[in-house]
This record gives C-alpha cells, structure tokens and sequence, in this order.
C-alpha cells in the first residue's frame, strides 16, 4: 500500500513539475517509476507497456522492424490520428512520419523510457495534438539483445544510476551506430528496409547518453552532419530548429541544451576547442542525412542522475515533435527539394562537378560562446609535471573554437551513373538493400567515362566492428567500356544518389571498399606489383 501510494505521490509530483495532468492505470507505469529509479526496463516490460497501452488507444499500431540475432522481435509503434496501419495511408495522409529511435546502446536507457512516457503522454494524456500533423513512429528498445544482457559498471560514466544497464553492442558483438554502411545487423537490416524505405521518415531522433566529457549541458544535440550530401535538410536543423529549440528548452524547463562534442585537457585548460563526432554515413544520423532528410543524435549528459536524464530527454523530443506538428509542410518542402536537387544535379552535371569523398573536421564560421562547462584546477603531480582535475563547480567561457564542420580532402566527379559487373551481385544485393535502384542489363552496352587504377592499398593492422578497413590511391582515367549482359547499372538520377555515390567511389573513406567488399579482387591483384582497375565503372 505504501509503495503504491509513493507511486502515485511520485507521478503526482512529476506531472505537477512536468505541467502533465494525466492519470494512467497502473499497468502503464514504467520500471524506472516503480523503482525509484533504480532500474531499467527489460525487454519483456516493454513489450508488456506496448501491449498494455494498445488496449486503451485506438491510435497505436504494433509493428516490428525484423528479429534480432537472438530472434526476438524488435518492436515499433506507429502512432497516427485519425488511425493509419500501413506506410501507403500515411503517404496519402500528406503528414511527415518522424521516427524517434532509442535504445541503439542498450546502456544508454533513458530514451527507451522516454520513448514510453511519450507515447503514454499522447495517447492517453494531453499530448494527443502531436498527432495533428504528423505520424510518429517510436522504437523505444533498437537494440533488444543488448538491453537484457544487465550488469553492474557497464557504463561507467553514468555512476550506477540506473544500477545495471544492458551492453552497448548488438548479439552480433556489433556496434549498431557503425553499421549504417555495412549493414550487417538484422537490426540495420530491419529498420532501414522497415522503417527508413518502407515510411520515409522526414527526420529521425536518435537518442544516446555521452560517454564522460564533463561539459556543462544536460543533453547535447548533433545534426546529420553535411558530406556529399545537400546541405538544405542540415542547414534548417543547425541555423533555424536546434537553436530555437535549445532556447524553448531554457526558458520552459530551465535546461541547458548545447551543440554535442568532447574537449580534450591534453590541451590544456581552459578550453580552447571543442570537437564532434565524424561525418562518416557509418552513423545512423549522417547516413540519413545522405538521403536528403532531416536526423538529429540526441545526447544527455552521463553524469546526471537517470532521472535527470529522462527529463532533459523528455522534454528534448517533445520539442522535436510539437516543432515539427507546427512546420510539418516546411520541412516536409525542404527535405523534397534536397532530394530533386539531388537528382537535378546529377541529370545536369554528372561528369562536370566534383564532390568529397573524404572530409577532415574544421572549425565552424562562428566559435561557441557562453560555453558551459564543469571547471578544472591546475595541480601539480608527485613528478613536478601539471596535471588537471575536475572542480564540481559551473563555470562559462567564450570563443570556444567548434570543430563540427567537415571539408573535403579529396573529391571525385559526380558521374550519371555506375556499372558493376555481374559477378558482384553481393554488392547488388546490399545497395538494393539500402533502397537504391538497379537495372541488369538486357543486352552489351557501350559507356565512357573513367575507371579508377588502383596504385596503392591500405589496409588498417587494426581491427575495426570486425573489419581491417582499406584505403587505396591510385588515378582515374578516360576510357570507354563495354558492359555484357547481365551486368548491373545504376543510374544515378534517383533519390539515393549522395548516398550511392559516397558508398562506390573507391576513395570514399567509409565507401563499400573501406569495408572490405572489394578485398578479394584486390588480394589477388598483388597491389603495388600489379596495379588493378577498381571493377566499379563510371559513366557520365
Ligand atoms: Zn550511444
């Protein structure tokens, strides 16, 4: 009795905080909430939340995006008013679908509960006007394996709260944010065949924990970052919706929300530069961003209670979700014009323009000010040499340089299409996979263009999710080619075509070939003593 009514106190208390009113039976409560907050949900409480909550609204459809490696079912919830079932009537319903992810490392929980509370709040309490204009799509635990597999420490930064968490790697020993090139996951697999090309998400939240850095922000943000891609679907996330949404998420809730990125006191202190993460399409967000749409990594603070985590995280997507219901036809115009741009330039400029195919992180036009950060104090070590430690104490600097830009350190022409030969039909296979048109050729055909000779191989001694990842050099040429029957072409005028592009261009650094698809043509080529053809022609 007493632990039903602290409870039921509880959520009075955080409704009241959070401006919810609502009451839910007590088969929707979650296990973070009847614990304390000492605990996680597992795999099964999700599924019976799922299954709870179905029965009481008519606005949820159970779904699931494939079978993990352990063959459980990872479960989606498609969430629309008025109600729709299939991707096809929420294409002719003319609202976006925003696909919010959590869970991707099984020990960074919070979105996963907050995935829940949202979808609690929605259908049952007073959020249902979310669902005004636009369909969302929850997957509140990505990676089902690694939520189950609790223990004690496995996320050392976040200081036991939760006490145990699951793993941050997939039943394969994979990491799932690597994989959005490779896609050797059943859960990669699933969600981009069942998710990303079966309900064409306008923008995607992926929602992860830092992994220590004792900046001062209760949850950092990251958009898809800006490669190949078109710039128009980054641009609007980083110049118009993060800002405006960091600055709601202050004066409503008192919460500091900042750009994502480390410091590193190698450098010194105090800072003078902060660094992102990489602009690889290996990241789920940048790989979407590749696809002309919208996708923001979401990223609270390790070091604050789980608790405090799922607040600041709460709030975040919530102000995704009620930005996005307010300018559902803007982003929904921006992300279809990248994608004609997309198409347009290689109709018009394919064999003419060149685009990187490998980028180095550089600074940003403007640097960071009133940059919130835990401070450190200088002290000296046993051996006379300086050393820094934490302070506990707030502190802001300005003009932090932002390292969250990427330039192109080698670029390649765009060209109209590819030819691949017949015999590489895994390669086929996989870009089919990722959604990309490909035609088999009925008959020989002549094309010009250039083939790429490889002069030098690289091939990493470091095992990297299982690979020794390669690099090559070597010099395009001019030449015609003739392609037999039942060869494979891709055009390049098609949706996918950044994406394409930055998965076949042999000097990609995180292309096909990077990822070791092409090594058993290398390996017998004997690079250097014989320098040999990349078999991936160009066209223009
Ligand atoms: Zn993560």
């Amino acid at each position: 009795m007493k632990s039903i009514f602290s409870v039921v106190f509880f959520l009075f208390v955080f409704s009241l905080s959070a401006q919810i009113k609502t009451t839910f039976p007590v088969s929707l409560l979650l296990v973070p909430e009847k614990t304390n907050f000492e605990k996680t949900s597992t795999y099964s409480d999700v599924m019976s939340f799922l299954n709870a909550i179905k029965q009481l609204s008519p606005h949820i459809s159970l779904q699931t995006i494939g079978k993990s490696t352990s063959g459980l079912d990872i479960p989606m919830a498609v969430l629309a008013n008025p109600m729709i079932s299939n991707a096809d009537q929420a294409k002719a319903s003319g609202k976006p679908v925003v696909y919010i992810q959590a869970n991707i490392h099984a020990g960074e929980v919070e979105g996963k509960e907050v995935a829940m509370m949202l979808m609690r709040d929605i259908l049952l309490g007073d959020k249902m006007d979310l669902l005004q204009n636009q369909i969302i799509i929850f997957v509140p635990i990505y990676n089902v394996d690694g939520n189950d597999k609790m223990e004690k420490g496995l996320r050392a930064s976040q200081e036991n709260s939760p006490l145990e968490t699951g793993t941050r790697e997939n039943g394969q020993g994979l990491d799932l944010n690597r994989d959005g090139v490779k896609m050797e996951a059943p859960e990669t697999k699933g969600m981009i065949a069942n998710v990303l090309n079966l309900w064409d998400p306008q923008l995607t939240v992926d929602l992860h924990t830092t992994n220590g850095t004792w900046h001062g922000y209760s949850l950092t943000w990251a958009p898809g970052y800006l490669s190949s891609g078109e710039s128009g679907p980054y641009n609007y996330l980083n110049d118009v919706m993060l800002p405006l949404i960091t600055k709601n998420a202050k004066e409503k809730y008192d919460l500091n929300l900042g750009p994502f990125g480390d410091f590193s006191l190698r450098e010194g202190w105090p800072l003078k530069n902060f660094y992102t993460y990489n602009h690889h399409p290996r990241y789920i967000v940048n790989h979407i961003g590749l696809r002309n749409r919208m996708s923001i990594l979401s990223e609270s603070f390790a070091h604050e209670r789980f608790y405090q985590r799922i607040n600041s995280t709460y709030h975040f997507v919530y102000e995704i979700l009620n930005h996005c219901n307010n300018n559902a036809s803007e982003i929904l115009k921006i992300n279809k014009e990248a994608e004609l741009a997309a198409i347009e330039k290689v109709r018009n400029q394919a064999g003419i323009i060149k685009k990187g195919v490998r980028f180095k992180m550089v600074p940003t036009d403007k640097p960071l000010n009133h940059f919130r950060t835990y401070d450190y104090e200088k002290y000296l070590k046993e051996d006379g040499s300086i050393s820094w430690l934490k302070s506990g104490k707030i502190t802001y600097y300005d003009n932090i340089t932002y390292y969250a830009a990427f330039k192109d350190t080698v670029s390649a022409t765009l060209p109209r299409g590819y030819v691949i030969p017949a015999i590489m039909d895994t390669i086929v296979q996989l870009l089919q996979q990722h959604g990309v048109n490909v035609i088999k050729l009925e008959k020989k055909t002549r094309f010009s263009g250039e083939s790429f000779f490889i002069e030098k191989w690289n091939k990493s001694p470091r095992k990297f999710e299982g690979h020794n990842m390669v690099s090559v050099e070597g010099t395009f040429n001019a030449r015609e080619m003739v392609a037999k029957k039942g060869d494979f072409i891709i055009d390049m005028a098609q949706p996918l075509a950044n994406l394409i592009f930055y998965m076949l261009e042999p000097q990609s650094d995180d292309g096909l070939l990077s990822w070791n698809f092409f090594d058993h043509i290398l390996k017998g080529s004997n690079v250097p003593f014989s320098p040999v053809d990349y078999p991936v022609f160009k066209y223009f």
